[in-house]
């Protein structure tokens, strides 16, 4: 639901969605066009509904959940970042989830390219780690304008230095 589509939209219609399609087996035996209506809110309507029928179809057929990056890379339409953050989230696996929006934030603070490491070397609780950037990522260090100014940890970003440095 949150491919190319806003969290604040996904939300309006997440909860009426899972109410009606409880299970996989439930979301598979869909009507197309009910399906469809429901997910117009999100855009990409058609390709969108498509898929859906297509995943709910391969775990209602699955004997498990799939639980390993290489089962969810086999599912229609999930790619690394969706696979990522199932096994983060659903199954607590120590998982990096790597979007334009993590990349955008630690390649502001570190410079670009700096991501793997950057995970790879946090002590952290990585699940906390992910959720915090998307957070952060969302509210302060915007695409467009971010909060650089209030942004706590100004001190220690290469694109806040850089930005003062260029200041007249
Ligand atoms: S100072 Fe600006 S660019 Fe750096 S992390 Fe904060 S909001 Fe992002």
């Amino acid at each position: 639901m949150l491919r190319h589509t806003a969290r604040e939209q996904a939300a309006r219609i997440f909860p009426g969605f899972i109410e009606k399609y409880p299970s996989a087996g439930a979301l598979a035996s869909a009507d197309k066009q009910e399906l469809t209506e429901m997910l117009r809110p999100l855009g990409l309507v058609n390709s969108r509904a498509a898929i859906f029928l297509e995943v709910a179809a391969e775990l209602a057929r699955a004997p498990s959940f799939p639980s390993t990056l290489p089962e969810l890379l086999g599912l229609p339409g999930v790619g690394l970042y969706t696979a990522s953050t199932v096994l983060c989230i659903a199954f607590g696996q120590s998982v990096p989830m790597i979007d334009v929006n993590s990349e955008r934030v630690i390649g502001r603070v570190f410079g670009p390219g700096n991501t793997q490491d950057f995970f790879r070397s946090a002590n952290v609780d990585v699940r906390e780690l992910n959720l915090a950037l998307l957070d952060f990522a969302h509210y302060v260090c915007r695409a467009k304008k971010p909060l650089c100014e209030s942004c706590l940890i100004n001190p220690y970003c290469l694109f806040y230095r850089n930005l003062k440095r260029n200041e007249p």
